[in-house]
């Protein structure tokens, strides 16, 4: 239920705007740097979670 939005993983993670992420994927966000494909593939994952969420909760 409460999976990583990243890897979809349940390991421990940390909740951010209501969407959980894994340490591991947390870890990759932390040494990745700003312009490197993971992040924008992060950024894009957590923008399609909070966009769609944001749409539910509207309706
Ligand atoms: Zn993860």
């Amino acid at each position: 239920m409460c999976n990583c939005i990243i890897c979809n993983k349940s390991n421990d993670g940390i909740i951010v705007y209501g969407r959980k992420i894994c340490i591991e994927c947390e870890k990759k966000i932390i040494n990745t740097d700003l312009n490197t494909d993971f992040y924008l593939f992060y950024n894009k994952c957590i923008r399609k979670k909070l966009v769609k969420g944001y749409v539910k909760n509207t309706l």
